[in-house]
């Protein structure tokens, strides 16, 4: 039972960034049997996988893979921290994440009916692709620094949690005031 991880290079870029092989020629061919998977991959730091996201820890994997009627059940929690911009103010924020796993995956050649599963073809099984997949899914989409974070000056750009901007004095909505103006008219 072992666990490789490929020695060359991975690129920063590109879907392909997380090289976890995995090799599972001891549970494919024996019903329920079941491999312990501990992984850590630290050349995703500093990856972008999803615009504005960038991975800022290792991702560590732990779990099992079990043969369950040729069905391999990977079941574990994957950890790994992203930083990601304050959607309002615009600051760094950085986040973890924990993530609790359970995945399917069939031989790409069998005929089993299994929806949603991944593929694997061989002695190896890659986790990239579901490891990634599982990232990107539980990446929440709009992230702000603090529920209080008051953001920027829509027309100066201060930020407004440093203390507020000059531009307070005339708040008037132009728009409203065109509007006010119309309905004096008609009066
Ligand atoms: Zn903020
Ligand atoms: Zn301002």
């Amino acid at each position: 039972m072992s666990v490789l991880r490929e020695e060359k290079a991975a690129p920063r870029t590109g879907s392909v960034i997380i090289s976890m092989k995995v090799d599972i020629s001891d549970i494919t061919r024996v019903n329920g049997a079941s491999l312990d998977l501990s992984l850590h991959e630290d050349r995703t730091v500093g990856v972008q996988l999803l615009e504005g996201y960038t991975l800022s820890e290792p991702v560590r994997f732990s779990g099992n893979l079990t043969n369950m009627n040729g069905i391999l059940k990977l079941d574990g929690r994957l950890k790994t921290g992203y930083k990601v911009m304050c959607y309002r103010c615009l600051g760094e924020i950085e986040r973890q994440l924990d993530i609790t796993m359970l995945e399917s995956i069939v031989n790409g050649k069998s005929d089993i009916d299994e929806p949603d599963a991944y593929t694997y073809t061989g002695d190896y099984l890659e986790l990239d692709k579901i490891i990634e997949d599982n990232i990107i899914l539980n990446l929440p989409m709009k992230q702000v620094c603090t529920q209080e974070c008051k953001g920027l000056c829509q027309k100066c750009g201060a930020n407004l949690n440093e203390g507020s901007c000059s531009c307070k004095e005339d708040s008037v909505n132009p728009h409203m005031e065109s509007l006010k103006k119309f309905f004096s008219k008609k009066n």
